[in-house]
């Protein structure tokens, strides 16, 4: 009874909340994290976060508040940050602006028994700081990486052990690109459509390892028409839609233009994106059957909260490739995280990420890429982006 009468409270001053507009009283840096003071409890569901990239900026959007006077959120700086924005961004929205030097896992939350509090952690490191760890004497770190070893065995068992307990309901929709007639790209007699599917079984054998349950779009050479692809994610109420593809360029460039790069849906104006999308559409555009227009369809699903989830999922993913291949080859390039017009995300009613795993074209990294080794360091880093991002997502739902 006791609960019932606190429960009815609750409900009672959330909606008050809807009424009239909340202060923002004080926002102070403490212990790494930025902590922002209301004058009274407030609606986190008013709050809107997402991350923008280059430069890369997590963004707070407190909607139905107002900054209670023109000192709050003045002369904010942490050595970790670039820099600190606080402003009334609309009438009744106020905006927090984090912008850092690379992208971070961001986690905010409402403390549990101060619901006028809302704390958002900052990085924990500057870019200096990871350099000099690098720059540590070998022998120490052999030492030391000694010492882990045994520490490591157990917590990856253990963790192994969580995640099958875990994430059995969580469904990821694996989508090898191309397939059947349609070769993709193609460079040295070697198949685009071959390379993706060899990685999404070794991606597939990734995940069921952590624990998630799998769908393959295709598991041999087929063709399957793009909006197909996702369709079936949504049919199978997938938690996550990843499409692997490879990237190439016209011969005059493929010596120059290598590197990994990760795509999230967006319209683009970037000349670039446009190219590689263009090159990736091909198979629908040749299809008269679609009658809706490509900006009807884009638009449509531009609006999404989607659209913020796939960002953060593309920037894990990527930084999972890129800390993986790189712990083993010299020069991958960082093609970095852009948006792109993909029809094969078009439509996909849950975070999607279309990965351009390098570029065929160019001959050293073909020669690479069509190894087990490096496919299996992608794999691994696309499946800890996916862990990383859906645990996140967890914590931001849960708090
Ligand atoms: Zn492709």
């Amino acid at each position: 009874m006791k609960f019932l009468k606190i429960f009815l409270l609750f409900i009672l001053s959330t909606t008050s909340l809807f009424s009239s507009v909340v202060l923002l009283e004080k926002i102070e840096l403490k212990k790494g994290e930025l902590r922002l003071q209301f004058n009274r409890s407030y609606d986190k569901k008013k709050i809107r976060h997402f991350a923008l990239i280059k430069p890369y900026r997590e963004v707070f959007d407190i909607k139905n508040t107002r900054l209670a006077n023109r000192q709050v959120g003045k002369n904010l700086k942490s050595s970790h940050c670039r820099s600190l924005r606080v402003s009334q961004y609309k009438k009744n929205v106020v905006r927090v602006v984090i912008e850092t030097d690379k992208s971070y896992a961001c986690t905010p939350y409402r403390p549990l028994f101060s619901h006028k509090y809302y704390h958002i952690p900052l990085p924990k490191f500057t870019a200096r700081k990871i350099q000099k760890q690098v720059k540590k004497p070998y022998k120490k770190l052999k030492k030391k990486a000694k010492k882990q070893k045994k520490k490591k065995a157990y917590l990856t068992s253990s963790a192994a052990a969580s995640a099958t307990r875990y994430h059995k309901n969580e469904l990821i929709v694996i989508d090898a690109g191309h397939g059947g007639y349609d070769t993709g790209a193609i460079a040295a007699g070697k198949r685009e459509k071959d390379l993706v599917l060899q990685i999404a079984k070794k991606l597939e054998k990734q995940l069921k390892r952590r624990g998630y349950s799998v769908y393959m779009t295709r598991k041999r050479d087929r063709f399957l028409k793009l909006p197909q692809r996702t369709r079936i994610a949504d049919k199978k109420d997938a938690k996550v839609f990843i499409s692997i593809h490879a990237n190439s360029v016209p011969k005059r460039k493929r010596n120059k233009v290598h590197g990994v790069e990760t795509f999230f849906l967006q319209t683009t104006r970037d000349a670039k994106s446009q190219r590689i999308a263009a090159r990736e559409n091909r198979a629908v555009l040749k299809g008269a059957g679609s009658k809706l227009s490509k900006q009807v369809i884009i638009d449509s699903v531009l609006n999404g909260p989607k659209i913020v989830q796939s960002n953060k999922l593309a920037i894990d993913v990527q930084r999972g490739m890129m800390t993986n291949l790189r712990s083993h080859y010299r020069g991958v390039k960082d093609g970095g995280v852009r948006s792109a017009p993909f029809w094969v995300l078009v439509g996909a009613s849950r975070p999607s990420i279309l990965v351009e795993v390098g570029y065929i074209s160019n001959p050293k990294e073909r020669k690479r890429l069509f190894t087990a080794k490096y496919q299996e360091l992608i794999a691994k880093g696309i499946a800890g982006g996916i862990n990383r991002y859906l645990t996140n997502r967890k914590k931001e739902i849960d708090f």
